[in-house]
């Protein structure tokens, strides 16, 4: 049962008698045409721009051909069905014309074939395109698929069962130190070294072999230096559960063990610091509650128990001080600071505990406003200061000052006191860290206080360091951008 079509005819023929057989034999297959008839070349190009649903051709008109007007359409790229109608053709020509890309050809006197011939003809064209639309949606999602995949941040492999890599993405490339097409078509072993592969290989063969996904940490050799990644590899089962490819991503975990590191290092140096005051604390308290002892031993036992509630207490705001800071440095909280005003304030504070040192400013009135956080910088200013107490005599002089230097303000303390061994100057900011002298230990500390000054430093884009002399004194340095001139407030 064929369906009513209506079509519009390109009729390449310069017998109008011969166009109208042709078009009679349609509307007997229930095809309606509307005919855009021509007789020459320029009609023919001409009725090519009205978008002809088929061409029914003369295989020979008096100044023009049927296999001319074939390869015109195909130069213009149109997707046309292309039939040749003729009154004598030989078997050849009209081979020659199907290999050109004509949809089909027939013989004048057996026009009975036409309707069908033009039928089938339109179907194949209609398949055509839309296979064509398929494929190209296909070649924009593919496309698409690996777009998103280059922009990954982690290196992606897809292995074939041979364990050959058949796709890396961009990161992929960077990870094995190639460009892509150096990669494909490769193996692990051909990219990296034994000593290399057998840290992550076995684990991707035991994947293959299992069926399952693995997982492996290992540290490996890249161009920045020694990096540890977690390595996932994960078998793409096919649906009759063979193996199809196996995929294999890589996510650095450098950054993220140091973290982990540091924390478990923080943990067990905080609570070895912990106990010793603890232990003094219970001991002396266990003491008193325990022994009739004079006043005068009372208060010295009550003053060391209060000395290291004191170390305690420091001990742990400078723990909490530290996570804090790493959670809460944002812009939100900077203001512009008169760094005169905030110094002043800082002295006072400390003198005022401290009488038996002479403190000194340092501040020209007319420096620029820095863009800050206040109670951050009062912090680091206040245990510089009390670093410089805790480490010098009693009687000596402390500097607190300021000055410009190029785009950055530049803040620092200085005091007479013990100073730090020139191999230690490197070290003095690490959490934890502190100068190993009998001496020093007396004067008790956490560790911190450095540690902190330089995240705070960090936090504004600035740095912190010291300079130093045994003996004769220290000057701590704190340099802090200035905020740049005409940026918004
Ligand atoms: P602490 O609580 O031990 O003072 P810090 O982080 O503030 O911890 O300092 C780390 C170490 O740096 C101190 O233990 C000390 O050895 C050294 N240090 C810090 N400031 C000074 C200073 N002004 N003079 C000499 N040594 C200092």
């Amino acid at each position: 049962m064929t369906t009513n079509l209506s079509i519009k005819v390109l009729v390449l023929e310069d017998v109008p008698s011969d166009s109208e057989l042709m078009l009679r034999e349609l509307r007997c297959h229930g095809i309606e045409p509307t005919c855009l008839p021509a007789g020459t070349e320029a009609e023919y190009l001409a009725a090519l721009d009205l978008a002809p649903d088929i061409i029914l051709a003369d295989y020979t008109l008096p100044q023009y051909t049927a296999l001319r007007a074939l390869e015109q359409l195909k130069e213009r790229a149109l997707n046309i069905p292309f039939i040749v109608v003729s009154g004598s053709i030989g078997e050849e020509k009209a081979v020659e014309m199907i290999r050109l890309g004509a949809a089909d050809y027939l013989l004048k006197d057996r026009l009975a074939r036409l309707g069908p011939a033009v039928r089938q003809a339109l179907e194949k064209s209609r398949l055509k395109r839309e296979k064509g639309h398929s494929d190209a949606a296909l070649r924009f999602s593919e496309a698409r698929f690996q777009l998103a995949l280059n922009n990954v941040p982690h290196p992606f492999v897809l292995y074939d069962d041979s364990l050959r890599i058949i796709f890396v993405n961009t990161s992929g490339a960077r990870f094995f130190g190639q460009p892509e097409n150096q990669i494909v078509g490769r193996r692990d072993q051909d990219l990296f070294p034994e000593d290399v592969t057998e840290r992550f290989l076995p684990e991707l063969q035991k994947a293959r072999k299992m069926r399952q996904p693995r997982s492996v940490e290992c540290v490996l050799p890249m161009p920045s230096g020694e990096q540890s990644f977690l390595i996932h590899y994960v078998p793409l089962l096919t649906s009759d559960g063979s193996i199809g490819e196996i995929l294999g991503i890589a996510v650095d975990i450098t950054e993220w063990q140091k973290m982990e590191q540091l924390k478990n290092d923080m943990l067990s140096a905080v609570s070895h610091e912990m106990r010793s005051p603890l232990t003094a604390i219970i001991g002396f308290s266990e003491f008193l509650l325990e022994t009739e002892v004079n006043r005068e031993k009372q208060v010295e036992y009550i003053d060391i128990i209060h000395q290291e509630s004191e170390r305690l207490q420091e001990l742990i705001e400078n723990v909490l001080d530290l996570q804090r800071l790493k959670a809460s440095f944002n812009n939100d909280d900077f203001d512009l600071l008169i760094i005169q005003r905030l110094l002043q304030k800082v002295l006072n504070r400390v003198h005022a505990q401290q009488k038996d040192y002479s403190f000194v400013l340092d501040c020209p009135l007319n420096l620029p406003l820095l863009e800050g956080n206040e109670a951050h910088l009062y912090r680091a200013l206040k245990n510089l200061l009390a670093n410089a107490v805790k480490y010098s005599e009693r009687g000596s002089t402390i500097t607190l000052g300021a000055r410009v230097e190029e785009d950055q303000a530049l803040l620092w303390v200085k005091d007479q006191g013990v100073g730090i061994p020139e191999q230690a100057l490197g070290q003095v900011f690490d959490r934890f860290f502190r100068v190993d002298t009998g001496n020093q230990r007396k004067s008790g500390g956490t560790g911190l206080g450095l540690a902190l000054v330089k995240d705070i430093a960090e936090g504004h884009q600035g740095r912190a360091w010291v300079e130093s002399t045994l003996g004769k004194g220290s000057t701590f340095y704190l340099s802090l951008p200035l905020k740049q001139a005409g940026s918004p407030d």
